[in-house]
């Protein structure tokens, strides 16, 4: 099977003790039957951590939230005793992500983690094919796979090349018309067309919503209240973001575009690949205006920030994809306002 990857999937490497929000805090961590028989079979010292520090297969976090194989130089007691081979499923394959559609195997690295972050945003935009052994995969419509793989290469193609902030308000549109064709079940690629945004951007009752998102860390909130609380200074996203939050739309799309093969939903996605990138640009306004210093670390990090609240809650991803359709901010013209101002 192909299994298709970022260019730049092969550049991450965990920083492991040099990382200062460490995945192995924080994190309940389900262990696969496989790797749960391996650990109960295991003997000597670590036998016995593994036998008191699982219960019903899930590391037992610490009071402080630490994984109890997470020692104190920050490093894993299991990669450093067993190998890298006898982590399980989860702890070996994070932050990367998969998918299966047929022989198709998609795969990339998860904005959620700072070195992953770095990487993304410095990265390339284009995408690597290698041959990989058959892997199962769960049914799906093989003709509306077709149809999807050929309108996100449009989108992606557009996105880019083009004038990122225009280009995203063409692509608001492109997915309200590709889901009537979906939704009618003719499957004609609609025309790219520029697009204007014609309503007033409702900045604080956008922003409003990631306060209502159920808090991956406790600091989210009061961050974005202040955020907010700063919205008169906002006058727009900024050109010299354009390149970063360009490859942060192309992340967002790659990764859950596709997810439309299974039921047949685009507007939801491409809307919030559309309002990730805004928001994050937001962000880092808010950041540069309140300290002179913010730059790319500080982009990368506030990017992974907004990645764990948003893309590893399944609540707050159901919430935001709700609120595509129920609130105006949100609706088509909402979101094609916001990349109506750019300072
Ligand atoms: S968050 Fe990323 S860099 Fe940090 S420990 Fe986890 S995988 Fe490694």
């Amino acid at each position: 099977m192909i299994f298709r990857v970022p260019e730049y999937y092969s550049e991450f490497r965990c920083i492991a003790d040099r990382c200062r929000d460490s995945c192995c805090i924080g994190w309940e961590i389900e262990i696969d039957p496989e790797t749960a028989r391996l650990y109960a079979q295991t003997g000597g010292e670590l036998g016995s951590r593994f036998r008191d520090s699982i219960r019903d297969n899930c590391f037992v976090l610490t009071p402080y939230e630490r994984c109890p194989f997470l020692n104190k130089q920050g490093l894993c007691d299991i990669y450093r005793e067993l190998g890298e081979e006898s982590l399980c499923q989860i702890c070996s394959d994070h932050p990367r992500y998969f998918e299966w559609f047929g022989s198709v195997k998609e795969g990339g690295i998860g904005l959620c983690c700072e070195e992953a972050a770095r990487v993304i945003l410095s990265g390339g935009l284009g995408f690597t094919e290698t041959e990989v052994p058959e892997e199962e995969c769960q049914e799906y419509d093989h003709e509306l796979f077709g149809y999807l793989v050929l309108a996100r290469e449009v989108i992606i193609s557009h996105l880019v090349r083009g004038d990122l902030f225009s280009e995203i308000r063409s692509m608001v549109d492109f997915a309200d018309e590709l889901q009537e064709t979906i939704d009618k079940g003719e499957y004609m690629l609609p025309e790219w067309h520029e697009s204007h945004s014609g309503s007033h951007a409702d900045v604080s009752d956008v922003m409003g919503i990631f306060t209502e998102l159920e808090p991956i860390d406790e600091e989210w909130i009061p961050y974005i209240n202040k955020c907010l609380s700063d919205i008169g200074g906002y006058h727009g996203l900024r050109r010299e973001h354009a390149d970063m939050l360009r490859r942060i739309t192309v992340y967002f799309i790659y990764r859950y575009f596709l997810k439309g093969t299974f039921d047949g939903e685009v507007v939801s996605r491409v809307r919030l690949a559309a309002l990730s990138a805004w928001t994050v640009g937001y962000l880092w306004d808010c950041g540069m205006r309140k300290n002179q210093s913010f730059g790319f670390e500080e982009c990368a990090e506030t990017a992974k920030n907004y990645s764990k609240e948003v893309e590893y809650s399944e609540d707050n991803l159901e919430l935001l994809c709700d609120a595509f359709y129920e609130r105006k901010c949100l609706s088509a013209d909402g979101i094609k306002a916001l990349f109506g101002e750019i300072s």
